[in-house]
């Protein structure tokens, strides 16, 4: 039986699992997917936001807050990119000049430092494409970037390597509540544990409502973007968000933490939890609403679009704690936007329910620091040199549009948790993720994940399940 179970990877379920094992508990994360990060956490305007935005006092508020500032010391210790690139918040209005003096004392009760309103000419001094309808801005200096991939796949290699069970294809079926502990019910047999943690995201309602009679309801709130080549990665080199509306943060433009540039998303409460498309009428909608922001979009340098879906909860906040009539059934439920950012502080603060509940020793042989994929394209050339000396593949480059080469993909595959398929490569090295979106190394990753998986190409997928990139052919036996 193990102590505590987290159904979900995503960053909220891998940040409470790396908390998990600063301690002597027997931890295990259940994940449906083929790998960690595939839910709302892979497609997301990747901000860590400085806290101004979310109502004082609510749960969102004071994680968001604290999550940013644990963001600079957590980047380092596990290896991942973080950028505080600073933000505005645009007015664009006289007549909501107001508005945006209320955001700054909203910021200010939050805990925000350092805000500043600037007139037009200062913030034009530090953005020089914003249009010409901007007529000031509150600057966020605490703002910052990051890549959500990397920082989740981060949290879940510290995890694992400090003793945390991963079981990935693993769905969670049902749970019912035994007298001292829970049964889950899964597509691969049944596991029992003393505490779940539901971080389930879209699904976590399914999941308290099989256990509580204290309903939630997730509805999907699905947001769309379109990314842009580096050519335009400085366009804006702080994130640009519109005043905020009843319907969100409004339109963004921001360069990425890899130096594209990002616009989007809108908001649009669905159905349909799986439902991923992106649709003609929504990205014309994004990309004229940042024409507000921003004195030219160019549409030519847009290299692909995506949509995510928030997780709204029925509450407005986050929904994180003991379910009330469900003792030991924690839920890191509704965790939507500010939830990247929150996330080390919602790792921090359900580790400590589940401390204050089941008094673990500490693990003595806990090591925070994780070290990351080295990155090829960010290096100098006499680096570059001496790595090719050590391990000849450094100078095999396979992704031509971000230059990353055949010792970061085997690096991807080999270590803990480590990637399976094609977009796993993707998340971790960028191989796949530049101008030609995977047009040119696609066959040469399935190469090398064939070569190390001991698989044929018919086995390789794009994100496991059925997403085989090729069908037919040859099979094992026969080739
Ligand atoms: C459009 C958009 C923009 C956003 N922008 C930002 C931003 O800029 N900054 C910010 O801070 N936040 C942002 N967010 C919010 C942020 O992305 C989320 O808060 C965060 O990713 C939620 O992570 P999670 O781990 O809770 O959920 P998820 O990443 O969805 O993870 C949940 C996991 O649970 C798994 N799962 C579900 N059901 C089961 C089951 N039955 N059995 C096993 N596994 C299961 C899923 O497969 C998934 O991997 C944005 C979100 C969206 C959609």
């Amino acid at each position: 039986m193990y102590d505590v179970i987290i159904v979900g990877a995503g960053v909220t379920g891998c940040a409470i699992a790396r908390e998990l094992s600063r301690y002597k508990l027997n931890t295990c994360v259940l994940e449906k997917c083929n790998d960690v990060g595939m839910g709302t956490s892979k497609a997301n305007s990747a901000i860590v936001h400085a806290g101004e935005d979310p109502i004082p006092g609510t749960l969102k508020a004071k994680l968001n807050v604290k999550g940013n500032a644990m963001y600079e010391e957590l980047s380092k210790e596990l290896d991942f990119n973080f950028k505080r690139n600073g933000s505005f918040v645009l007015c664009f209005d006289e007549k909501d000049m107001g508005n945006l003096i209320k955001l700054k004392e909203q910021g200010e009760k939050n805990g925000v430092p350092n805000m500043k309103i600037l007139n037009r000419q200062q913030a034009l001094e530090m953005e020089p494409n914003l249009s010409e309808f901007v007529v000031a801005a509150l600057y966020l200096p605490t703002g910052g970037i990051t890549c959500p991939f990397e920082v989740t796949v981060a949290f879940a290699e510290n995890a694992y390597t400090n003793g945390v069970e991963f079981k990935l294809n693993t769905e969670v079926k049902n749970i019912t509540k035994l007298k001292d502990r829970y049964l889950l019910e899964t597509n691969n047999g049944e596991l029992e544990c003393k505490m779940v943690i539901n971080a389930a995201g879209l699904f976590a309602d399914d999941l308290n409502n099989m256990v509580s009679k204290n309903k939630i309801k997730i509805t999907p709130r699905k947001g769309e973007y379109c990314l842009f080549d580096k050519v335009v990665g400085n366009l804006a080199t702080r994130t640009l968000f519109q005043l905020p509306t009843a319907l969100g943060k409004g339109v963004l433009v921001t360069p990425t933490v890899d130096g594209n540039l990002l616009i989007g998303p809108d908001a649009e409460d669905i159905e349909d939890k799986n439902d991923l498309t992106t649709k003609q009428e929504a990205l014309d909608y994004i990309l004229d609403r940042a024409k507000i922001s921003v004195n030219e979009v160019p549409r030519g340098q847009i290299i692909t679009s995506f949509c995510g879906l928030r997780a709204r909860g029925n509450t407005g906040d986050f929904i994180i704690g003991e379910a009330e009539d469900a003792e030991n059934f924690i839920n890191a439920a509704a965790i939507e936007s500010p939830g990247l950012s929150s996330a080390p502080a919602i790792g921090e603060m359900v580790g400590k329910i589940v401390v204050d509940k089941l008094s673990p020793e500490k693990n003595e042989n806990f090591n925070p620091v994780r070290k990351g994929i080295k990155k090829f394209a960010n290096l100098s050339n006499e680096e570059r040199k001496k790595l090719i000396k050590e391990n000849p593949s450094y100078g095999k480059i396979i992704c031509r549009c971000e230059t990353v080469t055949e010792a970061e993909i085997v690096d991807a595959i080999r270590r803990p948790l480590g990637a399976r398929d094609l977009d796993g490569i993707k998340r971790r090295v960028r191989a796949g993720a530049g101008r030609c979106q995977a047009g040119f190394c696609t066959s040469r990753v399935v190469d090398i994940l064939c070569r190390e998986l001991d698989k044929i190409p018919n086995e390789i997928t794009k994100f496991g399940s059925e997403s085989n990139l090729l069908i037919g052919g040859k099979n094992k036996e026969n080739i």
